[in-house]
């Protein structure tokens, strides 16, 4: 089967052929970052218009990468949520009509479930049941996966997402957007003991980070201690949080494998940090698969494929999630 995947939820553009025997044939994105970095953030109405600019263009690519016509798909699969409503649309729009005109079906997908398979994707041994951890730029999710791909929803984040902390620290030490890298790139000349910043909600599953962000924010304006030293402490308690709920779930609910996805799993010493821990087996996409890909979109729809999920023409975008894909 060759499934084409859409995504479109954010600022990436991303269209890609998976064929079910033979894995990736193609995958384009168009990455928006460079005309959101000077709002330091995501302006959606902006995202949205440049999905339309490219989402054809990407199709085009993929297709001649593929050495294939439309006519060999032989099914759409499109993020539908969560995401920004406007880009959302865009390539739900882009997906239905093209599945109404080569009377293909087109298959929803779940932006925070496809984050999670793409772990799966390039790691053939891994099977649920697995906890999962998602990093991104919108949500700090824990989700326990059963042997049936059901998704239950452990914990989450109480205020900021992870990505964003990243984000909004950058942003107050005007290093630019995404801020997740260039935390990272800082933190490598500082000292991570440098400042002991608390784990909120230590005794909870639940995540927080407004606080952290505020304590870093602290540090910055006191400029008694560096730059490099305060992103190397912020990434460290990001870290050590994520570990202690993550582990203490996965404990919990007898799980000895951990999926660890969503763009800041693109950070080297989170991925470092949690590949150390004893006891364990936790994997995580490759970095190209962390942040939005059309890839995770296609493989998702692949395996939820049994369930014969397929969206009517009535289908459309959800900026929030009711749930996630089973
Ligand atoms: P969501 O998936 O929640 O809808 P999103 O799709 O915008 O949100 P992703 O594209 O998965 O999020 O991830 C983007 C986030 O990942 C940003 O907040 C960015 O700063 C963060 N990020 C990317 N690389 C790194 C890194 N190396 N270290 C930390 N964070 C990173
Ligand atoms: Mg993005
Ligand atoms: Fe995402």
């Amino acid at each position: 089967m060759i499934i084409l995947g859409i995504e479109t939820s954010c600022d990436e553009t991303s269209l890609a052929v998976f064929d079910t025997e033979k894995g990736v044939l193609s995958s384009f994105t168009n990455s928006q970052v460079d005309l959101h970095n000077k709002f330091g953030g995501v302006v959606p109405e902006v995202a949205s218009r440049n999905h339309i600019l490219k989402v054809e263009e990407l199709f085009s690519k993929c297709m001649e990468q593929a050495e294939l016509t439309p006519q060999d798909l032989d099914m759409i699969a499109v993020t539908t949520a969560p995401g920004l409503i406007g880009a959302l649309f865009v390539g739900v729009s882009f997906g239905k009509a093209l599945g109404y005109a080569l009377k293909i079906p087109v298959m929803p997908v779940n932006h925070l479930s496809a984050h999670i398979l793409a772990a799966e994707l390039e790691n053939p041994e891994l099977k649920p049941p697995y906890t999962a951890l998602i990093i991104s730029g919108g949500h700090t999710h824990i989700y326990d996966v059963d042997a049936a791909y059901n998704f239950e929803l452990l914990a989450k984040t109480v205020d900021d997402a992870a990505g964003e902390s990243f984000d909004k620290v950058a942003k107050m030490m005007e290093l630019g957007y995404p801020g997740g890298p260039l935390i990272e790139k800082l933190a490598e000349g500082g000292n991570e003991k440098a400042v002991a910043f608390p784990i909120a909600m230590r005794k909870e599953n639940n995540f927080s980070f407004s606080g952290l962000k505020t304590a870093a924010m602290n540090k910055i304006n006191d400029n008694t201690i560096s730059r490099e030293d305060i992103a190397a402490s912020f990434q460290r308690t990001v870290a050590d949080t994520l570990i202690l709920k993550t582990l203490r779930i996965a404990k919990e609910t007898g799980r000895k494998n951990v999926v660890v996805a969503g763009g800041v799993a693109c950070n080297g010493y989170i991925r470092k940090a949690f590949s150390e821990q004893k006891g364990y087996s936790v994997y995580f996409p490759s970095k190209k698969l962390c942040t939005d890909n059309g890839d995770m979109i296609a493989f998702a729809a692949h395996r939820f494929f049994k369930l014969r999920k397929f969206s009517s023409l009535i289908e459309t975008a959800h900026d929030r999630m009711q749930h996630i894909n089973k």
